[in-house]
């Protein structure tokens, strides 16, 4: 069969359908837009498909529990604004310290986080933290933060609900269609070429999760994004004396949640170099079991059914990218979310959307200027899984 002709202009280019490029093209949709989004495989099958599916306000940067507390209101009412679940479930996150300095670091985390308006967060102590979690290791716990209205949402069900709403109200969306060059004209960006067509866009945006720099390379614009392997591995039928919430050991970053009958268990490995690879390093998985046996003993008993690694797109701070490359008008970047983009794709699109269609965002993007990185004006997250 041959491929859809695409059209010739477009109001506004996405490039990249994962959850972030989808909620943007409603939200533009919405205010009125025809956005056209062209994704080089299937909606949602990047980085957005081998997420975790947490969705916390827990955050160091007073911005970005803002951007997460707006995020979780949406998800909230998604079902009756886009017409589909988000599969929200509330169970709380909680965040478990082993050092001082991580102490020290979640006692000044819960200051901004209630400075933010997060009012239902607490900072636990380590027996409080094990009342919540029977079975978790405790003795070598210093504190304990815990949100209740924190959780997991399905990255598929967000995803698809945004692209059926967007689509709904005129967005056009193209599976199956890679971005091969941006072109450019006198500083600006005129069009992006894809199946060997030429297609005019004033506004281009690059959503292109962990393919973000190579998305930039083709524009002449440098974006600081790179892609490092995480993997997720969830085990047979397990389960604890009570419903645990979504689970982080701060300092080994392992992980874990129920899913399903069984629990999802992730862990980073801060010692693999940056790459595209999304293979399994199975070996992987014994270190993974190392720190998971120390944190939840009880898992000596758990059989792993299956396991999967996707890619990160990190930033240099740890902080999305959000705003027009300095180098190029009308090029815009929303990327960069550095393993925390499902949560931030709801408010970051709308805010976007806000921004791109002339109004002026109720949460100002300023700390997610890509021209933050130039000027040196990091604004490092601490809270970083
Ligand atoms: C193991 C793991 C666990 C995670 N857990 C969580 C979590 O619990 N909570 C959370 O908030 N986040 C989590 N994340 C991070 C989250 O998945 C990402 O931040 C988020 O999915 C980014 O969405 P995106 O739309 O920007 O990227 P993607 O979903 O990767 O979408 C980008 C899209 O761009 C397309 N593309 C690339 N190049 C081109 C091109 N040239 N032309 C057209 N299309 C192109 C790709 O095909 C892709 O579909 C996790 C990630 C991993 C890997």
């Amino acid at each position: 069969m041959a491929a859809v002709a695409l059209p010739s202009g477009a109001d506004c280019l996405i490039i990249g359908g994962g959850v972030v490029g989808c909620s943007l093209a409603f939200h533009l949709a919405r205010g009125g837009m025809r956005p056209l989004l062209l994704e080089r495989a299937t909606l949602g099958e990047g980085s957005t498909a081998k997420g975790a599916g947490g969705v916390r306000q827990q955050f160091s940067t007073e911005v970005n529990v803002r951007v997460s507390r707006m995020s979780r209101a949406m998800l909230r009412r998604f079902p009756d604004e886009i017409g589909a679940t988000a599969a929200l479930r509330e169970i709380g996150y909680l965040l478990l310290a082993t050092t001082d300095v991580e102490a020290e670091q979640f006692a000044r985390n819960v200051e901004v986080q209630r400075t933010a308006g997060l009012e239902e967060v607490r900072l636990l102590s380590p027996d409080q933290a094990l009342e919540l979690v029977p079975e978790l290791r405790g003795d070598d716990l210093r504190a304990a933060t815990f949100c209740p209205t924190d959780g997991l949402a399905g990255p598929h069900e967000v995803t698809t609900g945004y692209a059926a709403a967007a689509r709904r109200l005129g967005a056009r969306i193209v599976e199956d269609c890679a971005v091969e060059a941006v072109e450019r004209d006198a500083g600006r960006v005129i069009s992006v070429r894809a199946r060997g067509q030429s297609v005019a866009a004033s506004i281009v945006v690059n959503c292109a999760g962990a393919y973000a720099a190579v998305v930039g390379a083709m524009a002449g614009v440098s974006v600081p994004v790179k892609p490092y392997r995480r993997h997720i591995f969830v085990t047979e039928p397990f389960s604890l004396s009570r419903p645990a919430p979504m689970t982080v050991d701060f300092h080994t970053s392992f992980y874990f949640h129920p899913e399903g009958d069984g629990l999802l268990l992730g862990m980073s490995d801060p010692a693999e170099p940056p790459s595209f690879d999304t293979s399994v390093a199975w070996d992987f998985l014994e270190h993974l079991i190392e720190h998971a046996t120390w944190r939840l003993p009880v898992l000596e008993r758990a059989t792993i059914r299956t396991g999967w690694a996707g890619l990160y797109e990190v930033s240099p701070d740890n902080q999305a990218i959000v705003g027009e490359a300095p180098e190029l008008a009308g090029f815009w970047l929303c990327c960069g979310f550095s393993g925390h983009g499902f949560m931030q794709a709801p408010a970051m699109g709308h805010l976007l959307a806000e921004r791109l269609l002339g109004g002026e965002p109720e949460i100002d993007l300023a700390p997610y200027a890509p021209q933050r990185f130039a000027r040196g004006d990091l604004r490092p997250e601490a809270a970083v899984i």
